[in-house]
């Protein structure tokens, strides 16, 4: 038997992320996951100035941004035109690439366990981790990190409470010029004003020498326009986005796409003594929204800063002790604001009728107004952004 302070399931981002900084502040950790390297997986692919932010208060952002590609600005297109060309910090990291990085910053002194972890009982003393090759582990507290795995949750009694099935389709694909050349834009989100289309925006970024492309859309797996992007994805996006070979100059998908349906679910009956659940282990967010991150870092900071050291400081861990946690206010306000974005944004995206056209056609004139005056301010000439567009390096064209 392993017998520690803290024992991790779960080494994806969140437990990765915990390891390292418990281990960093001496405080004995057992991580359990049964890959020892994070097999390629389409998740989060950015970090956004807010989620850079955020992980940078884990004192671990350095090696983290080091093995992603920052880019600095971002085109905008909305109503099929470029509208802005808006300063934006971001990292674009494969997830792999990510949660790799973050495990290496796991320090020596932090035990890490290949295995599954099959079974968990919990007490106000001491918690026992069963191993699928038999090991056991007790420690005082277990961090449930192993995101979507429901069955380890169940037998404790949490239950997971569906707040939104099917809330959105993330799709992630490569993309290239179709004549070898190179694209003339740095990132560019594609926004449709158009309620039919259901597409939350078109997200194209650089990693590495590769251009990368996430879109998200609130459709049922069914439906005919994924069916038909799974057999020709070229041709689905032109249906869904028109002019974007227009702006980007013609291009083709140069792999298989990978396509996630996501749930928004959130944990009940989770304030038990010795357990305590982070990132998507506590509740999904929706990847248009892109909070996912928000919570896997604000849950851990505020986890390993102001939680762990202070429950280990004092006698047993009942689930009181636990329950603060879970109030920790930036804590709440992070999955307030998950929860409420990706509502929001669902709704801006896919709600018919007057209200939700003007808010979109107000969204388009509020860019298009920002935009014009930033290109005014930094010297681009008097003409409305969208006259000069992305494109690629040699075939710069000037559309309307
Ligand atoms: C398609 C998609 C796109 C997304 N895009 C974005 C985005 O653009 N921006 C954003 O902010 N967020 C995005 N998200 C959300 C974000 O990726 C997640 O919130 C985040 O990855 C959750 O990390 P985690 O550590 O909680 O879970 P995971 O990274 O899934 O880690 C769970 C770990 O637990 C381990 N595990 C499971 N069961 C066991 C067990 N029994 N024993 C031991 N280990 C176990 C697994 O092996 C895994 O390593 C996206 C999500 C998806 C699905």
């Amino acid at each position: 038997m392993l017998e520690t302070d803290v024992a991790i399931i779960g080494c994806g981002l969140a437990g990765s992320t915990a390891a390292a900084m418990l281990g960093r502040a001496g405080i004995a950790t057992v991580v359990v996951d049964p890959h020892t390297e994070y097999p390629p997986d389409f998740r989060c692919e950015k970090l956004d100035g807010s989620q850079i932010a955020a992980l940078e208060k884990t004192g671990l952002a350095g090696p983290i941004l080091s093995k992603g590609t920052m880019n600095s600005r971002i085109q905008v297109v909305r109503g099929g035109r470029v509208v802005d060309n808006k300063p934006r910090r971001q990292c674009n990291i494969l997830y792999n690439t990510m949660v790799n990085a973050m495990r290496g910053e796991i320090p020596q002194s932090v035990e890490r366990v290949t295995d599954k972890v099959t079974d968990v009982t919990n007490s106000a003393e001491r918690q026992t981790l069963i191993l699928s090759s038999g090991e056991t582990v007790s420690a005082r507290l277990v961090i449930f990190a192993s995101g979507l795995n429901v069955a380890l949750r169940e037998s404790l009694g949490i239950e997971l409470k569906m707040i939104s099935a099917d809330h959105s389709v993330s799709i992630g694909f490569d993309i290239a010029p179709t004549d070898g050349g190179e694209f003339d834009f740095e990132a560019l989100t594609y926004f449709s004003e158009r309620a039919a289309d259901r597409l939350a925006y078109l997200a194209l970024f650089p990693i590495g020498s590769v251009k990368r492309a996430n879109l998200f859309v609130y459709r049922d797996m069914t439906d005919p326009w994924l069916v038909a992007f799974r057999k020709e994805p070229r041709n689905a996006l032109e249906t869904l986005v028109p002019k974007l070979a227009r702006i980007i100059g013609d291009f083709e998908v140069t792999d298989t796409p990978k396509i996630r349906p996501v749930d928004l679910v959130t944990a009940g009956g989770h304030i038990q003594p010795g357990v305590v659940l982070v990132g998507d282990a506590f509740g999904t967010s929706c990847p248009a929204a892109g909070t996912g991150c928000n919570k896997v870092f604000t849950d851990v900071e505020r986890l390993c800063h102001a939680y762990v050291p202070a429950w280990l400081a004092t006698p047993g861990m009942d689930a009181d002790k636990i329950a603060a946690f879970y109030e920790d206010p930036e804590k709440l306000a992070a999955d307030t604001q998950s929860r409420a974005k990706a509502f929001r944004l669902k709704s801006l995206s896919t709600e018919k009728g007057l209200t939700w056209s003007a808010r979109r056609r107000g969204r388009y004139f509020w860019h298009l107004t920002i935009g014009t005056l930033r290109r005014l301010r930094e010297g681009g000439g008097t003409h409305l952004p969208g006259h000069v567009v992305a494109g690629r390096s040699g075939t710069r064209k000037a559309h309307g």
